[in-house]
């Protein structure tokens, strides 16, 4: 009997990594449905997966995906990493580097058991798993990556490498602009601090990153070559310094938005007009102070237009278990004032099924990148308010390189003031500029269904990716 191909791919902790490589894999299915499809995934140990921890995806709730993904789509195989007890309590990041360090030695025995049923192509990590390559190296499996943000901050990561060759210093020293290729000019204030600061715990971890990716045999990019076009040629043209492998743009890769529990927001946006409202989420750990949400909501009464605002506070001293209610977080007589106009809910809403209901007509956004391409699939264009990770260079990417959003001044603290808020909200959704982006983004989303048809940049990228798989 012959033996399948097979490709593996390594998911990192957490709801949204695994969630990426199943539609991922899913994706590999629709265009090359003969091969078979293994995710690995980590599971978190004992002490350390709480439902409100940011890597949240409890075991019982992983349980019950997997088994919906499985009936769905039978092709598609799931393989828990051992459960490995580590006794002090990490960030979410440290713990994945770690537990992936620790369980190597079940991943041999794992991918050694997949290899002697087909014949096992490539592994592709999450980036976050990049110290798998050792076990991928020693068993000489190609190794590629998927990276989930897109070819412009995929391109920083990699000159980070560069940098740190030629140079002694931090980037966050120079104070400058940087020029690589393919790309706006980058102000180092607007690089992660992994990337900027060599005094940095994370600098270390995300350079190994990046030289891992660098020798890898690809890099899949959750991007479409119309998005991020510039950069994307230059990694084809080979501009980049240093050796690149090849990178595959095979996106938007985003799930389709769910049905079920949703707050009320999608019957209410049934009952507003087309285009009118004004959606406001910041990715799932975005929290704000109790001063920036009365900020916010001053901004939203004086930009006059309706909204959908996702409301999270962040933890503050003398707060009880209980967190505040709406009334303690929101300026005096605020929801009362905006009833009909505006839909306050908390914590989280279904945000692809909003993005994609005809009634919203704008985005304000923390900018990580599912966010980012979840609103370009819908066309809706965007407010950029960076806060955390790569968000900055994204939102750098977005508005001056993209031209699909307009960004916010942030004060020093990183506060936004309500007539910011306001004036840009006002801006998106009803001013000529408005009006251009919106026709951007719209072009950009044609484009964007255009790459995942056949013929179309994404498809063709796939074929030549599941190309070389074979060639192996
Ligand atoms: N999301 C959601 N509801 C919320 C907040 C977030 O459905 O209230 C989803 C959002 O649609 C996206 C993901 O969570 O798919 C957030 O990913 P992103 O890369 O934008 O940001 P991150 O959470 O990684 O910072």
């Amino acid at each position: 009997m012959t033996m399948k191909d097979s490709i593996v791919l390594y998911s990192a902790l957490g709801r949204g990594h695994l969630v990426s490589m199943v539609e991922l894999g899913k994706l590999i299915l629709t265009h090359h449905p003969s091969l078979s499809i293994t995710i690995l995934f980590l599971t978190p140990p004992p002490n350390q997966d709480t439902p409100t921890s940011p890597t949240a995806f409890t075991c019982d709730a992983t349980a019950k995906y997997i088994a919906a993904v499985t009936t769905a789509t039978p092709s598609i195989t799931f393989h828990r990493i051992p459960q490995i007890s580590i006794p002090t309590v990490l960030h979410p990041h440290a713990l994945n580097f770690e537990l992936c360090r620790a369980t190597g030695h079940h991943l041999r025995r794992i991918l050694s058991s997949i290899s002697q049923t087909s014949n096992l192509k490539a592994v592709v990590l999450d980036f976050m798993n990049y110290s798998a390559t050792r076990v991928t190296n020693a068993l000489e499996i190609p190794t590629y990556f998927y990276y989930t943000s897109g070819a412009s901050t995929l391109a920083i990561f990699l000159y980070q490498t560069i940098f740190h060759e030629n140079n002694t210093k931090s980037l966050k020293d120079l104070n400058m602009q940087l020029f690589i290729p393919g790309l706006p000019k980058i102000h180092t204030d607007d690089l992660p601090d992994m990337v900027k600061d060599r005094e940095n715990e994370g600098y270390k971890v995300f350079l190994d990153i990046a030289t891992s990716m660098r020798n890898s045999y690809g890099i899949l990019v959750n991007t479409f070559d119309a998005s991020e076009r510039r950069v994307v040629e230059a990694f084809n043209e080979g501009l980049m310094e240093g050796t690149t492998p090849p990178v595959f743009c095979i996106g938007p890769v985003v799930s389709a938005p769910c049905s079920g529990d949703d707050n009320g927001c999608l019957s209410w946006l049934d009952s507003q007009p087309s285009h009118s409202v004004v959606f406001l989420s910041f990715g799932s750990m975005g929290r704000f102070s109790r001063t920036q949400l009365r900020e916010i909501a001053i901004g939203l009464e004086k930009s006059e237009q309706r909204f959908l605002w996702v409301v999270r506070s962040e933890f503050e001293e003398g707060d009880s278990v209980e967190p505040p209610s709406l009334d303690e977080l929101l300026p005096e007589g605020f929801l009362e004032r905006t009833k009909g106009k505006g839909m306050v809910v908390r914590d989280w809403a279904p945000q692809a099924a909003i993005l994609s209901h005809d009634s919203v007509g704008g985005f304000v956004t923390h900018c990580g990148w599912n966010s980012v391409l979840e609103a370009v699939c819908e066309g809706v264009p965007m407010v950029a308010w960076p806060l955390y990770a790569e968000q900055k260079l994204n939102k750098v990417i977005l508005v001056e390189e993209m031209k699909v959003g307009l960004a916010v001044k942030q004060n020093k603290d990183g506060l936004v003031s309500s007539t910011e808020l306001g004036d840009r909200v006002k801006e998106l959704m009803d001013s000529d500029r408005g009006k251009e982006i919106r026709q951007r983004i719209f072009k950009m989303k044609i484009g964007a269904t255009e790459a995942m048809t056949e013929g179309g940049s994404s498809v063709v990228a796939m074929n030549r990716l599941v190309e070389n798989w074979r060639e192996h």
